[in-house]
């Protein structure tokens, strides 16, 4: 791998947390990958810092109101600067880029990755959100250009993993392992009670806001079901979610014969990133490594669609199809944010989603235009449901 060139990186939302990981992993293999662009949503501060560590050719930022700011502060460096969300899905197209990590929060995700997509790139895709809500989509079109999409969630990564040197030998069912979050041995009454500040405290990964309460109610699984299901091509009844409560195993995958494969490691996300970088091979890393002599034991529960109903309205989303899992993205959002402030309790989430879901206008074959109109609908409805 020495004498080849180095790999061209674009990172979309390189100030959040899967970001900031992936720069460290450029860092640390300074010969093998260099930063083509950053780009970010409102975190300007960052952004210009990373830009003047690693030198990108061009940075944006969505907020055109930082545009100004961020052109001063790197005016003695090379760089382009571009503002605004179009320059984002434009940056991802860009010629000499490789690989486009797809780390932005939410929807914002999924232009950008479309424009990537049609440009050929290698996909590393950690913005769920754009497999959620338009998963027929985005996978016809990456079959159309001829766009690798490699996995960087950890769930996702683990499958990917266990099914490397596989080639077509049939799987009978994906098991999603899932740690349980903040809230597992709550009870649904606790639940009622339950606050953002205790949601935010995740037991075993360090992440963004959005995602970590995500985790806390299970619907991160949830849309780590629909994401399963449009990455390996099964059906959802092949896709089982276990609580693992310690997250060494990251998921598995059980063949036609019976047998499963695991992949395990210690809850870092750095080492997902950049298996997705450097996929087929694999590089040596200086991650923490798991030690058997630390961890006792692995224990497994069925998940509790009582008191985590997310979840459970994940699989309906999954399984009616169509926009569904569009509506169920862009109520959330909304949800989370207003859970975010304490302006909604924990378990009105769901009660919320259930609402939508019964006003939201489905359409059983969307097109790209049907999910902007779909999201945008959804969003008001979700915040009048609030009212
Ligand atoms: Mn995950």
């Amino acid at each position: 791998m020495e004498n080849t060139p180095k790999k061209q990186i674009a990172i979309l939302g390189s100030t959040g947390s899967i970001g900031t990981q992936a720069l460290e992993v450029i860092a640390a293999n300074g010969s093998l990958f260099d930063v083509y662009a950053l780009t970010a949503n409102n975190n300007v501060d960052l952004l210009i810092d990373q830009a003047r560590k690693y030198n990108p050719e061009m940075v944006a930022i969505g907020n055109e109101n930082y545009y100004n700011q961020l052109k001063e502060a790197l005016s003695d460096l090379p760089i382009k600067v571009f503002a605004g969300n179009d320059s984002i899905a434009q940056v991802a197209e860009m010629h000499p880029i490789d690989i486009v990590l797809t780390a932005m929060v939410g929807y914002s995700g999924l232009k950008p990755t479309m424009n990537a997509i049609k440009a050929g790139k290698k996909i590393a895709l950690a913005n769920k959100e754009t497999l959620v809500v338009a998963g027929e989509l985005i996978c016809d079109l990456a079959a159309q250009f001829n766009s690798a999409i490699i996995p960087v969630d950890s769930e996702h990564s683990a499958i990917f993993q266990c099914l490397a040197g596989e080639g077509n030998n049939p799987v009978e069912k994906l098991i999603l392992t899932a740690s349980g979050g903040p809230f597992r041995t709550k009870s649904l009454h606790e639940l009622e009670l339950v606050t953002s500040a205790q949601a935010l405290k995740h037991p075993n990964w360090e992440m963004g806001a959005k995602i970590t309460v995500d985790s806390a109610s299970l619907i991160n699984k949830g849309f780590e079901i629909i994401e399963a299901k449009w990455l390996f091509g099964v059906s959802p009844d092949q896709i089982q979610v276990v609580i693992h409560p310690q997250s060494i195993i990251h998921s598995m995958v059980q063949f036609d014969d019976g047998s499963i494969k695991a992949q395990l490691g210690m809850p870092d996300m750095k080492l997902p990133i950049q298996y997705a970088f450097t996929y087929p091979d694999r590089i040596k890393s200086n991650f923490p490594r798991f030690d058997f002599d630390l961890c006792s034991q692995f224990t497994f529960e069925k998940p509790d669609l009582e008191r985590f109903r997310n979840l459970g309205l994940a699989y309906y989303a999954m399984e009616q199809g169509g926009n569904m899992p569009c509506i169920l993205n862009a109520a959330n959002e909304v949800l989370v944010a207003e859970f975010l402030k304490d302006k909604i309790g924990f378990l009105q989430m769901s009660d919320i989603i259930e609402d939508v879901f019964a006003k939201a206008i489905f359409v059983a074959k969307p097109s790209y235009e049907d999910y902007v109109i779909t999201d945008s609908l959804v969003r008001i409805l979700t915040k009048e449901l609030i009212k």
